[in-house]
């Protein structure tokens, strides 16, 4: 079946960050006219590597963009654990530590985003500095309202706002309702590279707490990783900084090894980011004339390591899902969500698992895996053992199967004729 939207279709999305930019890159292609609206001032380029694995690959592959993120790579070379001493218990190879098969990559978010915008920005409008207040539906389109006042009509809106969605917020009700917290806080800052690391993460366990420090290739300084339990949520808001900093420094007081030193960092780090863990479970991602994409719809928590992957898949398929009913988005919304919610929900499963083994918090079990690592690389048997992780790993990338939505593109400029 070949179709086109008889009109072009304006689409509003919010949020520029990856699944954004990969939804406009393919609604341009297929002959929608998509603007998308950001809250930061400028692309926000910093942030922590992410994985691409499985699906996302041959996503990345027919935006066009792969080569380009796999010269971005953080081409990391393992990482190992240390004792409080700093002594080095053992070392891992990147695809026993990640899981990794040879294809998979790693690049920094922001580079990511970078890549995506610089893709479309000569193609879709971008307001950067701007956010939702209000939206109005009505039979013909959706009137948008923003913080700056300036008030438009779009055909769809798409929240691909992130975790804390101002656009589910508005459309769907608060936040509470659908973010569920995994007991574990996650931070993560830039700081000097003390440890001269190399494309290397160390890390450093102690009861529901882990700290991994890593530097990725192109990276002069370090990235600084702190995750620990707590069960609860903490008080402070996801935009107040100086309370998370304290909340961080609480946590790990009096803690041994760089911490100290990591914390004094983080006092005056200026990326510093602090948030629970959680996943966004909602019934339905999509009402009206409104739908919900990536970490917006389903965030897996960084603990999955797939919340990059599902937002550039999320984005292939609703855009091929628009393209394919020819605009009609109340077809499109539905096959969209149906094609991607068995891999979310096996991805976010995997996520509560991993939330726990990184937050271990007894010392024997903490001995027992540093003797793992110890002995690990050491026995017949560690390719069954790194074997049996990457199967799981590999499995939950490519939970969402890649429909044929499009045929493979290559050039970004080519016009809509959508086969499915
Ligand atoms: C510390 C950490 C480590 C991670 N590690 C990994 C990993 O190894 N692998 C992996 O795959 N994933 C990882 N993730 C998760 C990954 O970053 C997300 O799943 C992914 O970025 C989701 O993309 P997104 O575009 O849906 O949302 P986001 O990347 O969260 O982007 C949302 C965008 O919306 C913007 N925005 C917010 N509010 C508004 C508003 N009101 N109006 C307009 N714009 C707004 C934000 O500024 C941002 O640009 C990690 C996350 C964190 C925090």
């Amino acid at each position: 079946m070949t179709s086109t939207p008889k009109t072009a279709k304006t689409v509003l999305i919010s949020g520029a960050s990856i699944a954004g930019p990969a939804l406009a890159l393919w609604l341009h292609r297929y002959g929608f006219v998509p603007t998308v609206v950001e809250r930061a001032p400028e692309l926000r380029t910093g942030g922590y590597k992410v994985d691409i694995r499985g699906t996302a690959i041959e996503v990345c592959r027919r935006m066009g963009v792969l080569d380009e993120v796999r010269a971005n790579s953080t081409d990391m070379r393992g990482g190992s654990y240390v004792d409080g001493t700093g002594r080095t218990i053992g070392e891992l190879p990147a695809d026993i530590f990640g899981g990794r098969v040879e294809e998979d990559d790693e690049i920094m978010r922001g580079e990511l985003a970078r890549i995506l915008y610089d893709r479309t920005r000569e193609d879709v409008e971008y307001v950067f500095g701007d956010s939702i207040t209000a939206l109005a539906e009505d039979a013909d389109g959706v009137t948008v309202t923003f913080e700056s006042g300036t008030v438009r009509r779009f055909d769809l809106v798409v929240g691909a706002d992130g975790l804390h969605s101002n656009t589910r917020r508005l459309a769907f009700g608060p936040e509470e309702r659908f973010k569920r917290h995994l007991g574990a806080y996650i931070s993560i800052f830039t700081a000097p590279n003390h440890l001269g690391l190399d494309r290397w993460e160390t890390y450093h366990a102690l009861p529901g707490k882990l700290v991994c420090v890593y530097s990725s290739a192109g990276e002069t300084d370090a990235k600084n990783l702190f995750v620990f339990s707590s069960p609860e949520e903490l008080a402070p808001h996801h935009r107040d900084t100086a309370a998370q900093k304290r909340a961080l420094t609480d946590a790990f007081a009096g803690d041994g090894w760089e911490i100290p030193r990591l914390l004094g960092h983080a006092a005056e780090a200026e990326d510093f980011y602090l948030d629970s863990m959680s996943l966004v479970e909602m019934d339905r991602w999509s009402t009206g004339r409104v739908v919900l994409l990536g970490d917006a719809a389903h965030c897996a928590s960084p603990a999955s390591g797939q919340g990059t992957g599902l937002a550039l898949t999320g984005a292939y398929v609703l855009a091929g899902e628009l393209a394919r009913a020819g605009g009609d988005h109340t077809v499109a919304f539905a096959r969209y969500e149906q094609h991607m919610r068995p891999g979310v929900e096996r991805n976010q499963r995997m996520a509560e698992g991993f939330v726990k083994e990184m937050t271990v918090d007894r010392k024997w079990k903490i001995a027992l895996r540093m003797f793992m690592v110890r002995t690990l690389p050491k026995t017949p048997w560690k390719n069954l053992i790194a074997k049996k992780i990457r199967d799981e790993i590999q499995a939950c990338a490519n939970a969402v199967p890649l429909a044929d939505h499009t045929a493979p593109a290559t050039n970004a400029a080519a016009r809509p004729t959508v086969t499915a």
